[in-house]
């Protein structure tokens, strides 16, 4: 069967808070034909089902809930022209520029001068954890929690186990109360974290979770102390939060290299894959970073995509940037010989362990770049270190890798 085919300027993969900021920004300066297209009915990305506040102070200046926060950045991408079409999913690649859509109005070809990736990020689902027992309902991760209650009005359960404690995991355990849901414990490998704790729950630290049990629905979850000690907490729900992974199978598909460490495609400081006129944006970079970093990051990379649209070059050669356990990734993961250091700045760095304001130290082979005292502690899931990025020109572009280490 052939598809109907068309062209545009610019087409934006992902209507989340990276992929409509960026439409937004590129609609009004004039880009042309912007389109962007979503699998999902509503645009928004991930803030649609985040009915809690927490949303717009860092980028908007001004507190919202994460549904206002979607409205918001979709009627500023229709307002600056951009055109917007949900329930459209984004299959694969016939081309460089050229991506196959499927909707339930059909198939359709489109080609771009210039693509935009923003597909985001997910929490690792149980099966992509490794976890063994059964199969049971009541295993969720916080992205379906909160599809459940707040988009479908499905009753959750009553006796829920979180596994995690970084900041998404607090969330789940609103979202739950909200529901009338008992939570039962939380439950984390990492240290206990330092975020104030929610009262009346306990928060088992250093604990794995070995196993599930139940059968049609879920009877409990198994745990390893750090003493050696094994347990069973009774629940019928158990919620997996954090733990991300980027929504890379698009770029994936498309022959984009992806970074080792962050899973996501590998870009330069101006958001350049190593494809000609393909750029990521968002969680799909780095997974879950606040909306207001994923939004910046879609407004930072506009006047990179209009210079590519008005011919500017596209950087062949590249230093890639590699980070030292227990750093596991830095984004943007490249250094472009043509441009600054990244836009806004700085580097954006993920820890596997706790650090208490760590020195990061930045080397090329034998010389050293740069070295940086951080002002906080790090932790695992919780917001990433940041590193200044005006050494980046003191880079030799045939010097091989940079390494960033964290002592
Ligand atoms: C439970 C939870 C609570 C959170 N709370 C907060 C908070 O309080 N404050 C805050 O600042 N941040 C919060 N965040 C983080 C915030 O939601 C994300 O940082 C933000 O949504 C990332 O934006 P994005 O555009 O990169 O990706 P997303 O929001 O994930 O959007 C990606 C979009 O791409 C679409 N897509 C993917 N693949 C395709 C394809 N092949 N074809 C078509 N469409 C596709 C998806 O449908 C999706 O709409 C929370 C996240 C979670 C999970």
């Amino acid at each position: 069967m052939t598809r109907p085919t068309r062209t545009v300027d610019v087409l934006v993969v992902g209507a989340g808070p990276a992929g409509l900021a960026a439409a937004a920004g590129l609609a009004a300066a004039g880009a042309g034909r912007v389109e962007i297209v979503d699998r999902e009915q509503q645009s928004g990305g991930i803030p649609r089902h985040c009915h809690h506040g927490g949303f717009g102070l860092r980028d908007l200046h001004r507190p919202m809930t994460g549904p206002q926060y979607a409205r918001h950045l979709t009627d500023v991408a229709v307002s600056a022209g951009a055109r917007l079409r949900t329930g459209v999913s984004v299959t694969g690649w016939a081309g460089p520029l050229t991506l196959d859509t499927t909707s339930p109005a059909g198939l359709e070809r489109i080609t771009a001068r210039a693509v935009v990736l923003a597909t985001g990020a997910r929490e690792r689902p149980r099966s992509a954890r490794l976890i063994p027992g059964t199969r049971p309902a009541g295993v969720l991760t916080t992205g379906e929690l909160q599809q459940m209650v707040h988009l479908h009005g499905q009753p959750v359960g009553s006796r829920a186990v979180v596994v995690g404690a970084e900041p998404v995991a607090f969330s789940a355990v609103r979202t739950l109360r909200g529901a009338g849901v008992e939570v039962v414990a939380m439950v984390t490998e990492q240290p206990r974290p330092p975020q104030a704790l929610l009262r009346g729950i306990p928060l088992l630290a250093h604990t794995t979770v070995t196993g599930l049990t139940g059968r049609s629905r879920l009877a409990g979850v198994g745990l390893l102390h750090r003493d050696g000690r094994t347990t069973t907490v009774a629940c019928d729900t158990v919620v997996f939060t954090g733990d991300w992974i980027p929504d890379h199978e698009l770029a994936r598909h498309g022959g984009i290299p992806l970074d080792p460490g962050s899973r996501g495609p590998a870009v330069d400081p101006a958001f350049r894959t190593a494809e000609p006129g393909v750029f990521a944006v968002g969680n799909l970079l780095h997974g879950g970073e606040p909306a207001g970093v994923a939004a910046d990051e879609g407004r930072s990379a506009v006047g990179r995509v209009l210079g590519h649209l008005a011919g500017a070059p596209w950087p062949r050669a590249t230093v890639p940037v590699q980070v030292e356990w227990p750093l596991c990734w830095a984004v943007p993961n490249l250094i472009a010989p043509d441009g600054p250091g990244p836009q806004g700045g700085r580097f954006l760095l993920r820890t596997s362990r706790p650090l208490a304001r760590p020195r990061l130290v930045v080397t090329q082979g034998d010389n050293e770049l740069h070295r940086q005292r951080m002002l906080r502690p790090a932790v695992p899931g919780g917001r990433g270190l940041q590193l200044r990025a005006d050494w980046t020109g003191d880079a030799d572009a045939g010097g091989g890798p940079v390494l960033i280490a964290a002592y």
